[in-house]
């Protein structure tokens, strides 16, 4: 039967075959067995949210997983307070210092290093599967830590280690470096509209 002959149905399900040999040749060529590092970055809501989503992923299937909370909030979030509890999870959120109301240099400072000390040890160590390094690339654009130190801590990594990392905007090598950007546009926010944040949603 030449392709005019087809039935609507038929060329269909030929698109439908052509697609997925594509797919299917795709899935064949991605051999390569590491770990990978994710950067969530944009003005929309839901990097972090998709990064703890992402870690109860990793936990599901028994893996070890480390977070930095390097902005601490007025309140404990849920993520703090689900995650925290859970074995499998070693949860840090950044001493004093930064915060989204108070501003003290010498604290701040002070507060990154050690979050920054903690990070490295974690991207050094091969019992931990997944990290998730939650708003730190504010510390890079306030000047608190160096970028550079976190791409080659990133490099010398273990190999299978997963690493997560959120924050609205990242310095252009970081951006560069990692294996998976994505960029989450706010399109619409409740807040803009008067919707008070509440729990459960916001923190
Ligand atoms: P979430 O933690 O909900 O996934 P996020 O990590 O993408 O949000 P952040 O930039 O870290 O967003 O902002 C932290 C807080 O601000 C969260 O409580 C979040 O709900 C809220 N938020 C995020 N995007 C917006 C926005 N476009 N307008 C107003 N509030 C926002
Ligand atoms: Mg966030």
């Amino acid at each position: 039967m030449s392709a005019t002959n087809l039935t609507e149905e038929e060329k269909q399900q030929a698109r439908l075959l052509k697609k997925k040999a594509v797919v299917d040749q795709r899935i064949a060529a991605a051999t390569e067995e590491r770990g990978v590092t994710i950067l969530l970055t944009g003005n929309g809501k839901g990097k972090s949210s998709s990064a703890f989503g992402t870690m109860a992923r990793a936990l599901g299937h028994g893996q070890k997983c480390g977070v930095i909370q390097f902005i601490k909030g007025r309140k404990a979030t849920g993520e703090q307070l689900f995650f925290g509890e859970h074995p499998r999870v070693d949860f840090h959120v950044m001493g004093h210092g930064f915060t989204w109301e108070t501003r003290d240099p010498q604290l701040e400072q002070q507060a990154a290093d050690q979050a920054w000390s903690l990070a490295k040890s974690m991207l050094a160590d091969a019992s931990i599967d997944f990290i998730l390094l939650d708003e730190i690339t504010y510390m890079y654009k306030y000047g608190y830590l160096d970028e550079a130190e976190l791409i080659s801590a990133l490099a010398t990594r273990p190999a299978h280690q997963n690493v997560m990392m959120t924050g609205r905007t990242a310095p252009r090598v970081l951006l560069d470096s990692v294996d998976t950007h994505s960029k989450i546009a706010n399109e619409r926010h409740a807040f803009a509209n008067g919707v008070k944040a509440q729990a459960g949603i916001e923190w």
